[in-house]
């Protein structure tokens, strides 16, 4: 079976967690400042706290954004579920928004009316690798007062108007998780270009515990950090980011070429102004192909090609996130295309040969 993901790691990544082991600090030392400093560099953005990972990112923004009991959250319901659990436990409620049928993200012309007095923020999600729309979403936010986080676990590496994910908002959020572009197993990152939102998720990520005075605290806190050996496996992985946006932009391309033609199969769009990075290769299965979305995704599977559905439900299913009582027919969009995604194997570990025997796979599908 080709896998729909794999980790993109080798004898770099085991040296490194060699040379922490050694070194007898394997909790936060020396390491994780340094990825903090690189990962910063990486998305141009002044300051990145690591943290234990992608939901703890969004938990630690939304706390010290001073989200709380009463407030509204505007994000989509079409994303991993981490994205509206931080909100609730912040205790806050999540306001979910259709999406675009073309970037499957937020659709921003729907957001405004969504915005409520007790709005107090949007989070917007990268989905599969490309940026939402930020410039509208933005703008909404100047004019009501809001604040915008950016759910980029799946966008490290992409652009929009030629600024970095990890910069779109006021927080961004990344995922570290073995299955995203780059990986520590588990772990996650912030990055944030205000200080006071930086030096607050630096308390939060320890118990809220005073930095000159062990065992004091400025408040309510958690733990949240993640270790030496977690860094040095990212040092690692921040080095060959650029590598595997690269691979994965280039097979997304030979994708696009050899499925562009196959009725009923819609490859993946890239809206104006902005790089997608490809966390997940998605297309559509429509009415005018062959085969049902089901159906296709047997046939692959049962050619050793592993397709997945990401994702077979949109969050307003689940009762806990459902604060008000949406119904599917408040989301035509959403409800279509999870009858009609498909996710293909696309990380960069593929070999010229798996890349054509999933062409071919396809084609004769
Ligand atoms: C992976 C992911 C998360 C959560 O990250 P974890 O590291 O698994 O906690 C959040 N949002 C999105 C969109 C994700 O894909």
């Amino acid at each position: 079976m080709i896998p729909i993901a794999k980790p993109y790691i080798n004898k770099a990544e085991q040296n490194a967690v060699i040379k922490v082991l050694q070194s007898g600090i394997i909790a936060r030392g020396p390491r994780v400042a340094e990825f903090e400093e690189k990962f910063a560099k990486a998305c141009d953005t002044k300051y990145a706290i690591a943290t234990s990972s992608g939901t703890a990112s969004l938990h630690v923004s939304l706390h010290v954004l001073g989200i709380g009991e009463g407030d509204e959250v505007i994000t989509t319901p079409f994303t991993f579920v981490a994205t509206a659990h931080s909100i609730l436990m912040v205790g806050a409620v999540p306001v979910f928004v259709d999406i675009d049928p073309v970037s499957f993200n937020l659709d921003a012309d729907l957001i405004e009316a969504k915005i409520t007095k007790k709005t107090k923020a949007i989070v917007a999600v990268n989905l599969y690798g490309q940026p939402a729309e930020y410039k509208k979403i933005n703008k909404l936010a100047k004019k009501y007062n809001l604040f915008v986080v950016e759910d980029a676990a799946q966008s490290i590496g992409s652009t929009y108007y030629k600024k970095a994910s990890g910069n779109l908002g006021d927080i961004s959020c990344f995922s570290l998780y073995a299955t995203k572009n780059i990986t520590t197993g588990e772990g996650g990152m912030i990055t944030t270009n205000s200080k006071d939102l930086n030096s607050k998720s630096i308390l939060f990520r320890h118990h809220s515990q005073n930095p000159k005075k062990a065992y004091g605290y400025a408040g309510l806190g958690f733990n949240y950090e993640t270790t030496d050996i977690s860094a040095a496996i990212g040092l690692e992985q921040l080095k060959k980011l650029k590598a595997i946006t690269k691979r994965r932009q280039i097979i997304a391309k030979e994708y696009d070429k050899a499925f562009e033609n196959i009725p009923g199969l819609i490859t993946p769009v890239v809206k104006n102004n902005r790089t997608h990075v490809y966390h997940q290769y998605t297309m559509r299965v429509t009415k005018d192909f062959k085969l049902s979305r089901n159906e296709f995704i047997a046939q692959l599977n049962s050619k050793a090609v592993m397709a997945r559905v990401y994702y077979p439900e949109a969050l307003y299913r689940f009762k806990h996130l459902n604060y008000f009582d949406y119904k599917a027919k408040d989301f035509p969009v959403v409800e279509q295309m999870i009858k009609e995604v498909v996710s293909i194997p696309i990380h960069p570990g593929l070999t010229t040969k798996q890349i054509k025997y999933i062409i071919k796979t396809i084609r004769n599908i």
